[in-house]
């Protein structure tokens, strides 16, 4: 896989640490310090997070669906934010776009405009999904990822790739080196959610998963060291 200009994902969850909600500063030191590695040897990087640490649309019944998704929107903003703040303090240079005016708080996201970020060596913070009700961030890092022309979508994932069941129910789970995304939708294998799988063959956009929390990892995926699970188109 080329590294040239790669999109990593977050999730929600992975920024509140062993906090499981909110924000844990260490945790997300740690991820600026990787990606610093990696941007100042010339990689441009796109980030998505989550929203998890703070809210999910569906988990609501009491309000309407579109509504609980506009929350998790937002949720993602405020994690965007956060962790921009934090690759800036890192000594990075940072950017974040949203798909709909937030006033002073982000930028509206255009292709152009991001393009000249990632041209002047900012991290760019693709915040607030795709804007749309019944989307996730697997969706909106998929569409902004094959928009932008990314080599790969990363996903760190509290997990170190994809087996073929779930590990912490079955203790012959076996972790797949590579997959074919064809695989992953045949056998539900929720790599990332099915409308972003689908957009994802569509369009060839190869992906990695690989553990969050082991040392170095980020590092090593923007290199293409990947010790977990590619995902081939
Ligand atoms: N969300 C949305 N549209 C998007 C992206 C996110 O409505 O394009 C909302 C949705 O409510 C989701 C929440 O934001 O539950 C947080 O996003 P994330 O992808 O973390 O959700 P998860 O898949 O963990 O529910």
């Amino acid at each position: 896989m080329d590294m040239k200009r790669v999109f990593l994902k977050l999730s929600g969850e992975a920024l509140a640490g062993p906090k499981k909600t909110g924000f844990d500063e260490d945790t997300v030191k740690e991820v600026a310090r990787q990606v610093k590695i990696s941007v100042d040897a010339g990689v441009q990087v796109g980030i998505v997070i989550g929203g998890g640490n703070f809210w999910r649309g569906r988990t609501s019944d009491a309000i309407e669906r579109t509504k609980a998704d506009q929350i998790g929107m937002l949720a993602t903003i405020m994690n965007c934010i956060y962790v921009s703040e934090i690759f800036r303090n890192a000594g990075m240079k940072t950017e974040v776009l949203t798909p709909f005016v937030c006033g002073a708080v982000t930028e509206l996201f255009s292709k152009d405009k991001a393009n000249r970020y990632f041209e002047e060596g900012k991290v760019v913070f693709f915040a607030g999904g795709t804007g749309h009700p019944y989307f996730s961030t697997d969706t909106g890092i998929t569409l902004r990822a094959v928009e932008m022309d990314a080599d790969c979508i990363l996903l760190a994932k509290s997990i170190d790739g994809v087996y073929d069941s779930d590990p912490a129910k079955n203790p012959d789970a076996k972790r797949y080196d590579t997959i074919s995304i064809q695989e992953v939708i045949d056998k539900k294998l929720a790599v990332v959610d099915l409308t972003a799988s689908i957009m994802c063959m569509e369009h060839k956009m190869p992906m990695a998963v690989f553990d969050l929390n082991e040392k170095d990892s980020i590092a090593n995926a923007m290199q293409g060291k990947i010790n977990g699970t590619i995902v081939t188109v």
